[in-house]
């Protein structure tokens, strides 16, 4: 049963140093790391190694951070359906990384994958309209993601939207979703509702739910994760599998683990407890792509 998420890749360029420098200045760096990134294609490639068989839609330019991008999605066995741009180029971020504090700031500059348009997903209509699962995330233009949505509804498709980065969203494509998984500032800022406990993510997931959406899942970091639709809740702990390395990408590997489960058939209250699983390996390990456990470790995680 297919997978098909449509999404960006951005090459991650991670610079540590002391400060950013000012307008005009240099400043020398304490280190440097190149990784793959983009909440979509984290997202096909922690799926994929959960065990789906996945398809990735995306829009790259012609160039060497494109090559890095197949290389990718060809080792995590990631089928990829991309649009090529030679007039742009690929998704990339600047991390700047404090070297003391380890806070970040970020420019990302989302290239073709910025540029994908409702022409780009109806040129792959029957693959998005033929899927199990449906997934999309909000780094590539609302138009692209709603149009998406629509295919796969209309072919009967479970759709799910990672509503990262946050935005609003109209509620004609809310009601094309099955399930919505924000993270807690995104579910605060969808429905105003401070998430800071279980009970306040029940109030937003039912906000969501009034809004037309047919299920939420709400992400709470180190606290799991809270699954809500009109019969069901249910309140999963995360599980500690390990020292935390680093949760860049936890929410991929939530997302990714979960529409695995939902594709190979678990019920939701399964595929969220297999989601928690992905997201709790991943954290114990570096990087975001490079972090998504596989469907085996998962499967002892949870036994
Ligand atoms: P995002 O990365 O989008 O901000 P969250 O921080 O909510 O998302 O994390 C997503 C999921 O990752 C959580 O629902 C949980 O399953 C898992 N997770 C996050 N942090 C931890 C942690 N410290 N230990 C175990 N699991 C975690």
């Amino acid at each position: 049963m297919s997978i098909v998420i449509l999404g960006v890749f951005a090459a991650d360029c991670a610079f540590r140093g002391q400060r950013l420098p000012s307008m005009g200045e240099t400043v020398l760096g304490e280190g440097f790391a190149l990784g793959p990134g983009g909440k979509g294609s984290n997202q096909a490639v922690a799926a994929s190694r959960a065990g789906g068989d996945v398809h990735f839609v995306t829009r790259l330019g012609r160039d060497i951070f494109a090559d890095m991008a197949r290389d990718v999605w060809g080792q995590a066995g990631v089928t990829p359906h991309v649009t090529e741009d030679a007039d742009s180029y690929t998704g990339a971020a600047f991390i700047y990384v404090n070297a003391d504090s380890g806070d970040n700031a970020i420019i990302v500059a989302p290239g073709a994958g910025g540029q994908l348009s409702p022409a780009d997903i109806d040129a792959h209509a029957a693959l998005i309209g033929g899927a199990a699962v449906f997934v999309t995330q909000l780094e590539q233009p609302m138009e692209a993601a709603h149009r998406a949505l629509q295919l796969a509804r209309d072919g009967g498709a479970r759709t799910i939207l990672n509503p990262a980065p946050a935005a609003e969203i109209p509620d004609a494509m809310l009601a094309l979703c099955d399930v919505i998984t924000p993270n807690e500032s995104e579910a605060e800022i969808l429905t105003g509702i401070a998430v800071a406990s279980v009970d306040d993510a029940k109030r937003a997931a039912d906000a969501l739910l009034d809004r037309g959406v047919g299920a939420a899942i709400i992400t709470l970091g180190e606290n799991g994760a809270l699954y809500r639709d009109r019969d069901t809740t249910l309140h999963v702990a995360a599980i500690r599998a390990g020292a935390v390395v680093e949760t860049t990408g936890a929410g991929d590997a939530f997302n990714g683990g979960f529409a695995a489960a939902l594709a190979r058939g678990d019920s939701p209250a399964d595929a969220v407890r297999f989601g928690n699983a992905t997201a709790a390996l991943s954290v114990t390990r570096a990087g975001a792509a490079a972090s998504m456990p596989d469907g085996h470790e998962i499967v002892a995680l949870l036994s």
